[in-house]
């Protein structure tokens, strides 16, 4: 069984029932609803197959919304503009008498005060790139250091600069809401610059859905300086980080990216939090019906280093191949998973009881070589702490009684997870789990399990048991 999860975000080339049929079928364990492009109705009808698939798999697709965020983005043009290394331009945030033709519109009012001369503006991913000559009170000249065709609303980054917007905007907000009234799963916040902004997703969410506060699942993305800076903090207060390196690449210095991955999934693993390592993985594929050598070389790296998720965008939104990036995906997963990965989970803090007992049960599972650990949890948190020892042989298969528990441990590293109802006699339910592993992951009579529940004995102490199925 596949340890790492595969994220795929949604686009025009992978919208229809059947080729989400086909995406699950292949590997696929999530979807992302990327909200800088997509409408509220179409991403409703997104969830809506979702839930209808997960009627009928063996297994749940877990749904994640991602914000758009703070972002900026160059203006709307008629043709595109030619930039060639060395030009002079003009950059215009409001409406600026007597520009020249060639002048370039950019959505953020306070770009002119932001910026002093020197300063770096990157556009489109980092393909183009300019530098600030002078300013004043209407526009910033600038040199065209790379140049580049430049089309409409295009991404610019403006690397060490703290841009002034809100951490969630008005836009971010209203889809927010929208999901919140949704089948939801993970939430994912762009651009996350500190701890606060978690916190104030989860008090936007505290405010108009409390009861939800326990089944969605806060992902903060790294994605600029500011962010890598106060990593720890975002860290503690996150359930989960991505490694968001289409943005982080352009921000940061591109050679220290690697570093910085591996860093975030050092200290994902050091507090127990997911990590997901998104953009780029395969991007040539996007075009081409195989990956680079260089990309193979990446998803592995991913892999070893023992992140929760990988995560496909272009490559499944346009791409021509989805259902082969996914296939490699998990033929490369697969592949890499038997060998020995960079084990960051040995600095895990563990702070409660159930933790050193969650770390016990996986250590006694692995090297009893059981088929399997299993979690008996209600809202998942028993199940991530058996997930943030990251077992070397024996997947975990956790069963709760909560649908949207269910669904909220998808992401989870090497776990598996079901639905049963729950007895007030904990042989039964353990009975129930015990048939659900017979008839769905072809265990049989006499395979020996480790079990780790609060359920055997009573709400307050966790028990182990090694038990060998009826
Ligand atoms: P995005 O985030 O695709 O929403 O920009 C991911 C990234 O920046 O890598
Ligand atoms: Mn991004």
């Amino acid at each position: 069984m596949r340890k790492t999860k595969i994220i795929c975000t949604l686009g025009p080339a992978t919208n229809t029932y059947d080729m989400l049929a086909k995406m699950h079928e292949t590997g696929m364990d999530i979807i992302r609803l990327n909200m800088s492009h997509a409408t509220h109705e179409w991403a409703d009808s997104m969830i809506n197959h979702i839930v209808e698939l997960n009627k009928h798999t063996q297994f749940p697709v877990g749904i994640l919304l991602d914000t758009q965020g703070p972002e900026i983005r160059t203006g709307v043009r008629d043709s595109d503009l030619l930039l060639k290394a060395g030009d002079e331009i003009s950059i215009t945030v409001r409406d600026a008498p007597n520009v020249e033709e060639s002048s370039i519109h950019i959505n953020y009012a306070e770009l002119i005060d932001d910026m002093e001369i020197g300063d770096h503006i990157a556009v489109d991913n980092g393909l183009i790139n300019l530098e600030v000559l002078a300013k004043n009170n209407n526009l910033l000249r600038c040199k065209v250091l790379d140049g580049g065709k430049l089309g409409s609303k295009k991404h610019v980054n403006l690397p060490g600069i703290r841009v002034n917007l809100p951490a969630i905007t008005q836009k971010d907000k209203d889809d927010i809401l929208f999901g919140l009234q949704r089948e939801l799963d993970y939430i994912a916040l762009s651009f996350v610059r500190d701890a606060k902004d978690v916190l104030q997703l989860r008090e936007l969410i505290a405010q108009h859905k409390p009861e939800r506060l326990d089944n969605i699942r806060i992902i903060a993305k790294i994605e600029d300086q500011e962010g890598v800076k106060n990593l720890e903090e975002i860290v503690k207060v996150a359930d989960g980080i991505m490694v968001a390196r289409g943005d982080l690449g352009v921000e940061i210095d591109l050679a220290e990216l690697p570093n910085t991955q591996r860093r975030i999934v050092r200290l994902c693993a050091e507090y127990g939090k997911r990590v997901i390592v998104a953009t780029h993985l395969l991007e040539s594929m996007i075009e081409n019906p195989i990956p680079t050598r260089a990309e193979v070389t990446d998803v592995a790296n991913a892999v070893y280093e023992e992140a929760d998720a990988i995560m496909l965008s272009g490559e499944t939104t346009v791409g021509k191949y989805p259902l082969r990036c996914i296939r490699y995906m998990d033929s490369i997963a697969r592949a890499t998973e038997p060998k020995q990965g960079l084990g960051f989970t040995r600095n895990l803090r563990k702070n409660s009881d159930k933790e050193h007992l969650a770390a016990t049960a996986v250590e006694l599972a692995d090297s009893l070589q059981a088929k399997g650990i299993v979690v008996v949890t209600r809202h998942g948190v028993m199940a991530n702490y058996v997930t943030n020892c990251h077992p070397q042989r024996c997947p975990i298969f956790a069963f709760t009684n909560i649908g949207v528990t269910r669904r909220i441990m998808t992401l989870n590293r090497y776990l598996y997870p079901f639905k049963i109802e729950f007895s007030h006699d904990p042989e039964q339910t353990l009975a129930r789990a015990f048939t659900e592993l017979k008839d769905k992951v072809n265990m049989q009579s006499g395979d020996k399990v480790v079990v780790i529940s609060d359920l055997l004995i009573d709400q307050d102490s966790v028990g182990i048991q090694i038990r060998y199925l009826p």
